[in-house]
């Protein structure tokens, strides 16, 4: 069972090791929690529905609330404080394409506004019900989850687009294929929703982004059906497929897509690599993209993510290898990159070599698949660390960005910079860090992770975190950064749109959402604020 306010199953669990509570506190100061609002009183106060009656709506409080948040630090303090105000009116599970053609027709009739809802992973505001005068109907696509046909001449699988990720896997890999979309959010995430957020998996190197594996597919909207052929490419004028990707739900329901699978990998394992430096690191990184040589993931901490990650790793190796690495001249610098290499046999030792000699001609030291292993083992674990943290006192986020390798560095060191002085003015601190991962030719996203403590009064927590937010997004700014690498725009990003997109960049994102749904009745409030 999914947690109703936090991450994940309710049967799994990360426990904070003792010895990382002890580094928190002396990073951080004296942690100290406060109990969670109780569910029965949060259902207690749920509104009637404003919704007229239809079969596939369920109106009951537990739905209505179990889909009000996501997983956006706004969204935890609401469901753990219990400071929720709004709740949709009704949870609509579909089946069929003819099911969300029939709510679509039903909600423009009551005069609902609709959510499309995929596994409510989203940490930026996406699915939250606005304030409004007029009922909110989320449209869940939890039951869509088949595989409709995979064509194996074109290596082209299409799905329902509910399909979570480890349904999608298991579905192709009894056929012996793969997507290779693997985001952190795994275990929940959709197919729909990966596509509505322009998401990306941990190995996107080797796979891409969902804009490369997204071929075509269709969506119902408000004026009718949307088909999107899948061809290899087209010189056809704008791409529509486009248009939908990272649409967040504000054109319509896509109720299916054709993704580009391959066949399951003969080989896989993922490395480790200490640098004495993260200039040194993120070199190497560079040298790799740009030299071609094809692994199929990167990931380089900054000294105090690869300091933090041992720590809160609990492992009893830590601190032997922490004294044997000082010994050698990887110190309190030292930066941890992580690489994988997936493929054909052929392949797998030639680029393990020809990566692993790039990173020691970058003054690596090549430390094999121990801490590899750890890192591919705990991949999608880590997430329900949030949840022991949160218990102990410490709120924990996430931000990241894309910028070209000019500005990689500068910015790396500025936006956790930003972060640490937004909290120094509420007199507290943070342990902010961040890494590269999903890496180009020409740039690099930076991921920001920062964990503060919380506070007993949710309206302070709420403005320590929105304040270091906010830092962090003019930074992003200033460096010439994408407000968003991977995780979307939302409700919390949406004010820092139009500087990059400009005024007639939004007026035209405007005009292609009210081209699809004229009546304003798909996802208001998201990517753009009306
Ligand atoms: C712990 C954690 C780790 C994460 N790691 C990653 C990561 O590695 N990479 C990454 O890219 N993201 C990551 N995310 C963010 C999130 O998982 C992604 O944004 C994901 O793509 C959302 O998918 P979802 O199915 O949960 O969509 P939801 O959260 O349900 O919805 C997100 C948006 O998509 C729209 N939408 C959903 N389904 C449809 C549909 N069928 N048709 C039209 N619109 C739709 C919704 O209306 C909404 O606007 C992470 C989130 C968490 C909590």
């Amino acid at each position: 069972m999914k947690r109703w306010n936090g991450w994940g199953n309710v049967d799994t669990d990360y426990p904070v090791p003792p010895s990382a509570l002890e580094y928190l506190t002396k990073v951080l100061g004296p942690l100290a929690s406060t109990p969670d609002a109780a569910k029965e009183a949060i259902l207690a106060a749920v509104p009637a529905s404003r919704l007229p009656a239809h079969p596939l709506v369920d109106t009951t409080p537990e739905a209505r609330l179990t889909h009000a948040r996501g997983q956006s630090m706004r969204d935890w303090i609401d469901l753990r404080y219990g400071c929720l105000h709004t709740f949709p009116d009704g949870v609509a599970f579909a089946r069929t394409d003819e099911d969300v053609r029939d709510l679509l027709k039903y909600s423009r009739q009551a005069g609902a506004r609709v959510i499309p809802y995929g596994g409510g992973t989203s940490v930026v505001g996406h699915i939250n019900p606005p304030q409004s005068d007029t009922p909110v109907l989320t449209l869940s696509l939890e039951k869509m989850t088949g595989l409709l046909d995979l064509d194996e001449t074109s290596r082209l699988a299409t799905f329902q687009a509910g399909v979570a990720g480890p349904q999608l896997e298991e579905k192709l890999k009894a056929r012996g294929y793969t997507l290779g979309h693997f985001p952190q959010s795994f275990e929940y995430s959709t197919l729909g929703g990966w596509i509505a957020t322009r998401s990306s998996g941990q190995q996107s190197y080797r796979y891409g982004k969902i804009e490369q594996l997204f071929a075509g597919g269709s969506m119902e909207t408000p004026r009718g059906r949307l088909e999107m052929k899948p061809v290899p490419a087209s010189a056809a004028g704008p791409d529509v497929r486009e248009m939908v990707l990272g649409s967040e739900g504000r054109l319509g329901v896509i109720t299916q897509a054709q993704v580009r699978v391959r066949r399951v990998p003969e080989a896989e394992a993922f490395f480790g690599v200490f640098f004495p430096s993260w200039e040194q690191g993120s070199d190497a990184v560079r040298a790799i993209v740009q030299n071609e040589i094809p692994v199929s993931m990167v990931r380089l901490s900054n000294p105090l993510e690869t300091e933090t990650t041992l720590v809160l790793s609990g492992k009893s190796w830590v601190g032997l290898a922490d004294r044997g690495l000082r010994t050698i001249g990887y110190g309190d610098t030292r930066c941890l990159l992580v690489f994988g290499v997936t493929g054909s046999r052929r392949m797998f030792g030639r680029t393990r070599r020809e990566a692993a000699a790039l990173c020691r001609k970058h003054g690596g030291l090549f430390v094999g698949r121990v801490v590899g292993h750890t890192w591919e083992k705990n991949r999608f674990l880590a997430p329900y660390l949030r949840n022991t943290l949160w218990e102990h006192g410490v709120a924990i986020d996430t931000l990241e960005t894309a910028l070209p390798w000019s500005q990689v560095q500068a910015a790396s060191l500025a936006i956790p910079q930003s972060i640490g002085e937004a909290m120094a003015k509420h007199n507290d601190r943070v342990l902010a860090f961040t890494h590269l991962s999903h890496v180009y030719r020409d740039g690099a996203s930076v991921y920001t992770t920062y964990l503060f403590r919380r506070t007993a009064d949710p309206d302070d927590l709420l403005a320590r975190w929105q304040d270091m937010k906010h830092n962090a997004s003019l930074i992003v700014q200033k460096y010439g950064g994408t407000i968003s690498h991977q995780h979307g725009v939302g409700m919390d990003h949406a004010p820092y749109l139009l500087a990059e997109k400009g005024a007639l960049g939004m007026d035209a994102i405007g005009a292609i959402c009210n081209s699809f749904d004229p009546y304003g009745m798909m996802n208001p409030g998201k990517l753009f604020t009306n």
